[in-house]
């Protein structure tokens, strides 16, 4: 099949059975590749009721067919799971190069199930696949295994891995791969460390099929050039996504202690070019990427060398933390790097636990002696470690903030901020309806990336309640993630605002097959309507209460900056997410209706 691999590998890590099949033409078509492919192979393949740490689950680790060809940012690989943060859907994207040697391996999809009884690594080198000893990797951090299998296999063999978090089950583990790349969100990494899977080293020399080899050249350049001619282009390698922190803190939507503001006195130490003045050292990009928006830093104060910090650990483990220091905040994020947990949900179980300090809920003796005021960089270095470890503290901020505020209480449920059982990430939604909604209604809980729709806030007007708000989170919905489904990167389009439609003649020339922009969206509906389906089958009793933002957004008005006293109503929250079922065709309780499921062409997948 031209821009495809060719193959799914399957592993069983119980019996080490390994084989591999072709690629469905079928699952291709309907599903086009990454998170498309995991999307279906979760609800097929993952039986209902399954705990997601058991073996019933499953890891989908799927490339697309624009992976390791030469277009801009084709380097994003999916990572799919029954999630152990939320219970419900997990896709995690990952940047770097590893999807491009899967489809050089002449594999689209991995798929890992069962459980081994030791710890163990997965080599694959071309055709050479097996599981081998991982004993002297386990317990160790994620910058230091990784060196050493490069080391061992050299450095044209890329590595996915987990750190200690993964390991000890952490339910926000990620998965890290090229010193700095994560697959973050949902807990991927933990399912990983649940099967005892150290790490994945790969390495391919085939060569990928192309339909039309002249088109795909002229297509690639086209795409190349657009980008090389973009005005955004020399602002976004210089600063990647620390570009926006200034603009967040202008306008109320950087996270600031616990998201009790959207604005933050000291932000101006944490802008991008103070960080790129203080600390950054290098520019870093993925596979084929024109626009590097990693930036490789370094902290003398801490001694440190870090991928990072970008916008959203600067927001979480800075400004949400009431922390100013940039060195300080690429310190905690080189931590939760190497010990294999999401910065994000990380950040926020940190700042729920400082506001429960602040509030007396917690005192010393709760928190293991730390005096765990907002702004005390020690003791936040020391719970990254805790919660990694799982030791005092750690062990409840690591169950993550739903499990650990109901467990807590005395009020402090309103103020753990998370959809789904998903920490926020970095954008205050006090009166920001659109990103509010974006957030309620994201197919894995509170995440940005599907749909971006802060400055649409800005744009219209951010307390606007209206049916077009919610069209414009439903389109972003649809269409955004279509990135992760052909394995590629969206910021290209996002930032450097290349025309979206020159991806269309490189994806014919690579596939063969045409595809409008039209037809991606009607596939990103599809998969958005297979995902909702599935936290309805594993959470028995789903309902609109799941979509519920945190009260913090619509009963705590933002004691200082851009938003101070501002606030959505709880019955504009309702009225949002009336209006985002009907134009989603879902009933009132956000259930995707036969009607729709029928249009979808997803009834199959009830029986
Ligand atoms: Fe990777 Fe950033 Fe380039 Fe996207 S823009 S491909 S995330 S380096």
């Amino acid at each position: 099949m031209n821009g495809y691999g060719g193959s799914i590998l399957r592993v069983d890590l119980a019996t080490g059975n390994i084989y591999k099949k072709p690629t469905p033409v079928k699952l291709a078509q309907d599903f086009i590749g990454g998170r498309g492919f995991g999307a279906y192979y979760l609800f097929k393949e993952v039986p209902q009721g399954a705990d997601p740490l058991g073996p019933e689950n499953k890891l989908f680790i799927s490339s697309g067919p624009l992976s390791g060809l030469m277009i801009p940012g084709a380097g994003k690989c999916d990572f799919t799971t029954k999630s152990p943060l939320t219970g419900g859907y997990a896709s995690a994207s990952m940047g770097g190069h590893f999807t491009a040697e899967m489809k050089y391996a002449g594999i689209d999809s991995i798929i890992l199930e069962g459980i081994s009884s030791k710890p163990v690594y997965l080599l694959i080198d071309n055709e050479t696949i097996e599981l081998r000893d991982a004993s002297n990797y386990w317990g160790k951090g994620t910058i230091a295994v990784e060196k050493e299998l490069k080391e061992k296999f050299g450095e044209e063999y890329q590595v996915a891995l987990i750190g200690p978090g993964g390991e000890n089950l952490v339910p926000y583990a990620c998965i890290n791969h090229d010193f700095g790349r994560q697959a973050g969100r949902g807990g991927v990494g933990t399912v990983m460390g649940a099967k005892k899977l150290k790490a994945i080293v790969i390495h391919g020399t085939r060569s990928i099929p192309v339909a039309d080899v002249k088109a795909y050249r002229t297509a690639g350049r086209a795409l190349y050039k657009a980008c090389k001619e973009a005005d955004f282009l020399s602002e976004w390698t210089r600063y990647g996504t620390t570009v926006v922190t200034s603009w967040c803190d202008e306008v109320g939507a950087l996270p600031t202690r616990n998201f009790s503001a959207g604005s933050y006195e000291d932000g101006k130490n944490l802008y991008g070019p103070v960080m790129r003045e203080k600390i950054v050292i290098t520019d870093k990009g993925c596979f084929g990427c024109p626009s590097p928006c990693g930036k490789y830093s370094r902290s003398k104060k801490y001694g440190s060398y870090v991928e990072g910090p970008e916008y959203e650990t600067i927001g979480l483990m800075g400004s949400n933390l009431g922390i100013s220091d940039i060195e300080a905040v690429a310190h905690a994020n080189l931590l939760a790097d190497d010990l294999g947990i999401d910065s994000i949900s990380t950040g926020n179980a940190i700042g729920w636990a400082m506001e429960c300090y602040e509030k007396g809920i917690f005192n010393k003796s709760d928190t293991d002696g730390l005096d765990l005021k907002f702004g005390n960089i020690e003791a936040t270095f020391e719970m990254i470690s805790k919660i990694a470890r799982k030791e005092g503290l750690g062990v409840l901020l690591a169950e993550g903030v739903k499990k650990a505020s109901k467990k807590v209480g005395k009020g402090s449920e309103k103020f753990a901020i998370h959809v789904k059982g998903m920490e926020q990430s970095a954008y205050a939604t006090h009166n920001a309806t659109a990103m509010l909604l974006a957030y309620m209604t994201c197919d894995v809980g509170a995440h940005h990336n599907r749909s971006w729709a802060i400055t649409y806030d800005l744009q219209v007007g951010r307390d606007l309640v209206v049916p077009e708000k919610v069209a414009r989170v439903i389109w972003l919905q649809n269409f955004r993630p279509m990135f992760d489904v052909l394995g590629g990167c969206r910021l290209q389009w996002v930032e450097l605002g290349i025309d979206r439609d020159l991806y269309v003649p490189a994806l014919e020339a690579i596939t063969g097959i045409h595809r409008t922009w039209d037809d991606l969206e009607k596939v990103g509906e599809r998969i958005w309507n297979l995902t909702r389906l599935f936290w309805a089958r594993e959470n028995p009793g789903f309902d609109r209460q799941w979509d519920l933002p945190a009260p913090r957004f619509y009963e705590d008005a933002p004691r200082s900056g851009a938003t101070k006293g501002q606030i959505t109503k709880f019955e504009d929250v309702n009225t949002l997410l009336d209006m985002y079922y009907e134009q989603r065709g879902w009933t009132n309780n956000g259930l995707p209706s036969p009607e729709k499921l029928k249009l979808m062409n997803l009834t199959e997948f009830l029986v």
